[in-house]
């Protein structure tokens, strides 16, 4: 069986960058696209703060953008999915992984690139307008909505600092948090509070979201008092958190609490050797496209590397 000198798995922007840098360095790379290919992007319409796309890029075309680059240097890229594998511990070690039809494939550096998955309600209103005015990224979309009324659903770090963020850009945003507190550290509760156009409901969730083509408003629920009300607003922001697909390398690569993949210092090895991380799923911190396909490169120049350090020959 070959023996490749680099698999990636998954392909979002980290994966395709880092199959575009490992190309360019003659390391053969395969790139096993999941179940999702393009990654999350593909559920976005407008990009605009990619660098190098002055007009904004849809997100599904910027993917296929990327795609066509990774493959103009070589890179196999595969539709599938892998769901199992199994790391070597040793330096230098063959490292095994499995699509779902049962192949086999044996590789010496392996760049896990599988993302994060962000969390929705699950309401029906809600997945019907998904890209239409409901977004789980207020960095990426907040400013289609300048001006404009808004609300966020979630009680974390995450929504208390998109709630401001977008607080900045919008005319006002309505917050919903369904317990009678916030989870947020303190300092963002303070930054939230201390925002004039931040309207904090607490005990409250959505029924439903409104509109027939676009998002128009919500009706929300008071969970204590079972009172309900519509708001009018053109931006539905979900920020309930996001789940790293990481299900697959449990008890063989080292993870945070919340299943998020560890990476050593400044670089994208994880706790063992020529496998390595980048993109989302090693980062719950700044999830930006660009900011993955910068780890994503970073995976490709620690793989080389490596490589070269395995295969230097012993000095005498
Ligand atoms: P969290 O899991 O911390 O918070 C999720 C929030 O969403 C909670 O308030 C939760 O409510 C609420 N929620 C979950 N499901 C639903 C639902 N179905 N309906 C309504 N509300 C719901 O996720 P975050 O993304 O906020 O943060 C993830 C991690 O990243 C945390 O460790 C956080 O500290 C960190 N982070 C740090 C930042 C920073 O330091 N600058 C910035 C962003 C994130 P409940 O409390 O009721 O469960």
């Amino acid at each position: 069986m070959e023996i490749l000198k680099t698999l990636i798995i998954g392909s979002g922007p980290a994966g395709y960058t880092a199959a575009i840098y490992a190309a360019r360095a003659d390391l053969n790379p395969v790139l096993y696209t999941g179940m999702e290919p393009g990654g999350q992007l593909t559920t976005t319409t407008e990009v605009d703060n990619f660098p190098g796309y002055p007009d904004g890029v849809d997100g599904p075309t910027m993917m296929v953008h990327l795609q066509q680059q990774a493959e103009r240097f070589g890179t196999d890229v595969r539709v599938g999915f892998i769901n199992k594998v199994e790391f070597s511990i040793e330096a230098g070690g063959i490292h095994r992984a499995y699509t779902e039809d049962g192949t086999e494939l044996q590789a010496t550096t392996i760049i896990i690139s599988t993302g994060a998955t962000a969390k929705y309600l699950g309401l029906p209103s809600e997945q019907r307008l998904r890209g239409c005015g409901v977004s789980a990224c207020a960095v990426c979309d907040g400013f289609f909505y300048k001006a404009q009324e808004v609300a966020i659903v979630g009680g974390g770090d995450t929504a208390a600092e998109e709630a401001t963020y977008l607080a900045n850009i919008c005319s006002k945003v309505t917050m919903l948090v369904r317990k009678d507190k916030m989870r947020a550290s303190k300092a963002m509760q303070h930054r939230v509070t201390n925002t004039k156009n931040i309207d904090l409901k607490y005990n409250t969730e959505i029924d439903e979201v409104l509109g027939k083509q676009v998002v128009e408003g919500i009706r929300i629920k008071n969970n204590k008092t079972g009172g309900t009300e519509e708001i009018t607003i053109t931006g539905l922001f979900i920020a309930i958190g996001h789940k790293p697909n990481t299900e697959i390398f449990k008890d063989q690569l080292d993870m945070d609490d919340s299943g998020y993949i560890i990476t050593k210092g400044k670089t994208t090895e994880t706790n063992l050797p020529g496998v390595f991380a980048s993109g989302d799923v090693q980062d719950k911190e700044y999830r930006q496209a660009v900011t993955a396909a910068g780890t994503g490169c970073m995976a490709a120049l620690d793989a080389e590397r490596y490589l070269q350090k395995i295969e230097e020959p012993v000095k005498s």
